[in-house]
């Protein structure tokens, strides 16, 4: 492949913004990325910012959901583990509480999986 505006010279790689071959003489680097020299430089950058903030929203999103998980989990277990230990003195109270647990497990699993399908 050779350069879009220099046919005769070869290319070192592509302008992230129309996709075209660059030489050494028009390739700008624009955030660890190449673009046409005058061209495409700030287009280039506005791309780089907004994939970088995608990137850093949907990271964000994934924790939310993980932390979430791990707290219903916990006070799922505390909650089913405290039923089942007092089912012998409470017995439908205790089951009442294990089935807050089991909720609170069941809802801790579906954050689990929300949030690795942000990842
Ligand atoms: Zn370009
Ligand atoms: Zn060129």
């Amino acid at each position: 492949m050779n350069c879009f505006y220099h046919p005769t010279v070869p290319a070192i790689g592509l302008c992230k913004y129309c996709q075209r071959g660059l030489c050494t003489d028009c390739a700008a680097v624009v955030d660890d990325v190449l673009a046409c020299t005058h061209r495409h430089e700030d287009e280039v950058h506005k791309l780089e910012q907004l994939a970088a903030r995608n990137l850093f929203q949907s990271k964000r999103v994934g924790t939310s959901y993980m932390r979430n998980a791990i707290f219903y989990g916990l006070v799922g277990v505390l909650f089913a583990g405290f039923g089942l230990v007092q089912y012998r003195f409470l017995g439908l109270q205790a089951v009442f509480f294990i089935m807050i647990g089991l909720f609170l497990l069941y809802a801790a699993s579906a954050n689990y999986f929300e949030g690795r399908k942000h990842k």
